[in-house]
């Protein structure tokens, strides 16, 4: 069972996660980055691995 995960604390609401990955990541009002479908990331176009590897912070955890 995967996860996916962000840590609040350190993200600092660059957007990047969305925009690689919009089914999956959503930024709110209050500027930080929420999951909001984990399932997203078993779909062939959103590669959470990836996206977790891009985060200018390191705020997102994926496990597969
Ligand atoms: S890429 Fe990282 S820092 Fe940027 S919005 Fe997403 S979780 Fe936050």
């Amino acid at each position: 069972m995967s996860s996916v995960k962000i840590d609040k604390e350190k993200c600092i609401g660059c957007g990047l996660c969305e925009s690689m990955c919009p089914e999956v990541f959503e930024l709110r009002s209050d500027g930080k980055a929420y999951v909001k479908n984990p399932s997203g990331c078993k779909s062939e176009s959103c590669n959470c691995k990836d996206v977790a590897a891009s985060c200018p912070v390191q705020a997102i955890t994926y496990e597969e």
